[in-house]
């Protein structure tokens, strides 16, 4: 066996010996059979130093990491003893392993790294464990290394709801707006979703925020006027624009309604055109969404009005900001269009709330940063069942 010697320092664990290394070439497994030394241990209680006299013995069989494509096993004897001085009692066992383990933390700190790059459900076709165990490991190592969020002198949130899965699952988050960092991740979208976060934080931890982002609708005004009087509610761009993207939905549809055959089927396409920021189009797109304008007085009139709204968001004055809006809204009337005019009057009970951007700048790039990732997550993390898991995976991603 002249392979044996040099694999030997892949098992180095002190206070024990390595006697052999079996291999089963039929079943592709390696059996490294570990002895204590011995010479050095004389079952020492760790509490009081007194000698401790062997209890009973299990044999063990530990899940290491693999050594190529054979899945790799540690057999050795666990001790139990008990302290003739203190009573105490403990397992002697391989050094660095809880005393019920099946795998070895270097394994499991493997399979994490994997489960960063992979679906956890692909891995037994690396390593020799289920999913659900990848699953179970990965989310144990990163409950032990991954840093928890910082709390402490925010200045600015985001909250948001997410829709996850078929089932309409809602979810509430929590993102610091200014590092993008997750801060939470709860259950639900109702006002007591984001209470339990936020009366979480300490007096201190709250006095530090200066504003919020939020939906204008939905639950979380409530919340957060309740645990934070004193913050600057502020209606980022992201949700605007995203209503107002469904008025001109609503727009479309309405000219779907009453178009011939020919024109029906056009303009259903164009759904997505519609919705997209021009410079995203390729020049195919861009020329029927032209067409599309071209013949539509309504949706050209709202589309238009919507590359407009935008420039709300780029000034520092909120005078400016302010006279602006007032005349967008008013443009918005003048169209005579249903669905615009009545976008315009939310818009101007909103007023406070979209102004304050001015003051406190909340750019709404870190949520749709956050929406592009979970549904990479949610893959990797082969659902969404485990809503703690989720959160690990979504503030590793963020840690990067
Ligand atoms: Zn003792």
């Amino acid at each position: 066996m002249s392979t044996t010697p040099s694999l030997r320092p892949m098992f180095t664990f002190s206070g024990w010996i390595i006697e052999n290394i079996d291999f089963d070439w039929e079943t592709l497994q390696a059996f490294v059979n570990l002895r204590i030394d011995g010479r050095k241990q004389h079952f020492k209680c760790s509490h009081c130093g007194s000698s401790m006299g062997t209890m009973r013995t299990s044999e063990r069989v530990v899940q290491d990491l693999p050594i190529g494509v054979l899945s790799t096993h540690l057999l050795f004897t666990a001790f139990q003893g008990r302290c003739a001085h203190c009573k105490t009692i403990e397992t002697v066992t391989l050094p660095g392993l809880s005393p019920n383990a099946q795998a070895t933390e270097r394994l499991k700190t493997h399979v994490s790294h994997l489960c960063r790059y992979m679906p956890c459900d692909k891995i037994p076709e690396f390593i020799n464990i289920s999913g659900g165990t990848a699953r179970r490991w990965d989310k144990e190592v990163l409950m032990k290394t991954l840093p928890s969020p910082t709390l402490d002198d925010l200045r600015a949130l985001l909250i948001d709801e997410k829709s996850i899965g078929k089932g309409h699952n809602y979810l509430t988050v929590v993102l610091n707006a200014d590092t993008g960092e997750t801060l939470f991740l709860g259950e639900g979208k109702k006002k007591e979703t984001l209470d339990q976060f936020l009366s979480s934080l300490t007096e201190e931890q709250k006095a530090s925020i200066q504003c919020v982002g939020i939906d204008r609708g939905g639950s979380y005004q409530a919340s957060v006027k309740q645990h934070l009087p004193n913050v600057a509610i502020v209606y980022d761009k992201f949700h605007i624009i995203a209503n107002y993207n469904t008025v001109i939905d609503q727009i479309r549809r309405r000219e779907w309604r009453l178009a011939d055959e020919a024109n029906k089927k056009f303009i259903k396409g164009q759904r997505f055109n519609l919705f997209r920021n021009p410079e995203n189009l390729t020049p195919k797109r861009e020329s029927a969404l032209k067409e599309l304008l071209a013949m539509n007085e309504d949706l050209s009139q709202a589309y238009i009005l919507k590359d407009m709204l935008k420039q709300l968001w780029t000034y520092t004055y909120e005078a400016c900001a302010s006279k602006f809006l007032d005349n967008w809204i008013l443009l918005a009337k003048e169209t005579g269009i249903a669905e615009l005019k009545k976008f315009a009057k939310g818009l101007d009970r909103a007023r406070e709330g979209l102004l304050s951007y001015c003051r406190h700048r909340i750019t709404s790039a870190k949520i749709e940063a956050f929406n592009g990732t979970i549904k990479r997550i949610v893959y990797k993390a082969c659902g969404y069942n485990d809503l703690d898991y989720l959160y690990l995976k979504i503030r590793q991603e963020a840690a990067k």
